[in-house]
């Protein structure tokens, strides 16, 4: 009845063929050429914000924001433990130093515990906050939106003006999460913090192959970015380049396909919404993206009452693809002698869940026969 039903694949039915069709026709393939502006401002123009730059990945994009931050290999950074790596592997470029944090009830980074670090580990001095421990700088939050849930932004922000913390939302997963009420009611995801990444991976809820985009609420910051992923060049013909530069622009290529998706997204995210109602009907249960989110619905979280890897297992023989949580920061080999903070629901999450097929291109058929499977083993 169905071959193999994936986790999450994209959904290139639109006008994908034609843009880059376009774009290999007229021989801009590369990191120049119209698609990559008019996804810049395409991308800006549907969340809200003046001004966006696009580059090669969601890890290129928050290695370029770091960095435009100012953290520096002496700097500590306040990061989720629950998270894909790629909110941690530019920390590891820079040599900093991440401080693991706990989650909330929606995946997302604990603000209580936040707060509970920078008051009892921390000191304020010079309008910088300190680890008293290890007497060093800590300089910013990483705020990573997960799975189609929101951070607590307004209580991070708050914490952020108190304790003079640059915020970074790893907004990756989100496009098309809106906050629902409080101060950034309509506000989308990545418009809070003071810089913002959202990644175009293939498993995205839109892509571009490998592609990433990158907000600041600062102009001159975000015009900076665009400049150091562009290899730092000042002068065209000359080749003057007055700083160390990035090869991380994005090619014309990915915009062309970006476009056509960003075509799609508002549908990708109604039928996504379908499909998580479609599994709640029949009885299973799934995470809550949270009061304060107007979710995109980006990837299901079923609860298994302790039987993760028996259901992952049993679903893979009827080739239906699930997986668990990403393994925690902590406990990976190149993270695992930094700080942690309290970590307790990020643990019981990474055992409990497990991630089951959420791809736009589901048909209502494809989401019963799983859920239906679902229920048989879980009874
Ligand atoms: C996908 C993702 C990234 C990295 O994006 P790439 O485009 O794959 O480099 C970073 N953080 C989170 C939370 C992600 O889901």
């Amino acid at each position: 009845m169905f071959d193999f039903i994936p986790l999450s694949v994209p959904n290139l039915k639109g006008r994908e063929l034609e843009y880059v069709t376009q774009a290999v026709e007229t021989e801009w393939v590369s990191s120049s050429g119209p698609y990559i502006l008019d996804f810049e401002q395409a991308i800006a123009q549907y969340i809200g914000v003046d001004d966006a730059v696009a580059v090669q990945s969601g890890t290129a994009a928050l290695h370029m924001v770091y960095l435009e931050a100012g953290i520096t290999d002496e700097d500590m950074v306040i990061m989720p433990d629950l998270t894909f790596i790629g909110t941690l592997n530019p920390i590891g470029y820079i040599g900093a130093e991440p401080i693991l944090f706990d989650c909330d009830e929606f995946l997302c980074i604990d603000p209580e515990k936040i707060e509970r670090f920078c008051a009892l580990e921390c000191d304020i001095r010079d309008q910088q906050l300190f680890h008293k421990g290890k007497n060093k700088r800590v300089k910013a939050i990483v705020a990573a939106h997960i799975f189609g849930a929101l951070c607590d932004m307004e209580k991070i922000m708050d914490i952020a003006e108190r304790y003079h913390l640059t915020v970074i939302e790893d907004a990756s997963e989100s496009l098309g999460c809106r906050f629902s009420t409080g101060r950034y009611a309509e506000r989308h995801a990545g418009t809070i913090g003071d810089f913002a990444v959202i990644s175009f991976n293939g498993n995205k809820i839109i892509t571009t192959g490998g592609g990433g985009i990158i907000l600041a609420r600062n102009k001159q910051q975000l015009e900076h970015i665009r400049y150091l992923s562009r290899q730092s060049k000042d002068d065209e013909l000359r080749f003057i380049h007055n700083e160390i530069g990035y090869n991380y622009r994005m090619t014309n290529l990915q915009a062309a396909l970006g476009l056509a998706q960003l075509e799609q997204l508002d549908s990708f995210v109604e039928i996504k919404k379908r499909n998580y109602e479609i599994y709640e009907s029949f009885g299973l249960k799934l995470l809550s993206y949270g009061a304060r989110t107007i979710s995109n619905y980006w990837f299901y979280s079923l609860l298994t009452d302790n039987r993760r890897d028996l259901l992952i297992e049993q679903l893979a023989e009827k080739s239906i693809q699930t997986r668990p949580v990403w393994e925690l920061m902590h406990r990976l080999p190149p993270f695992s002698k930094y700080i942690t903070f309290e970590i307790e629901k990020a643990a019981y999450y990474h055992t409990e869940i497990v991630n089951i097929p959420c791809s736009s291109n589901l048909t209502i058929e494809a989401v019963e026969y799983v859920a239906t499977e679902i229920k048989d083993i879980l009874g």
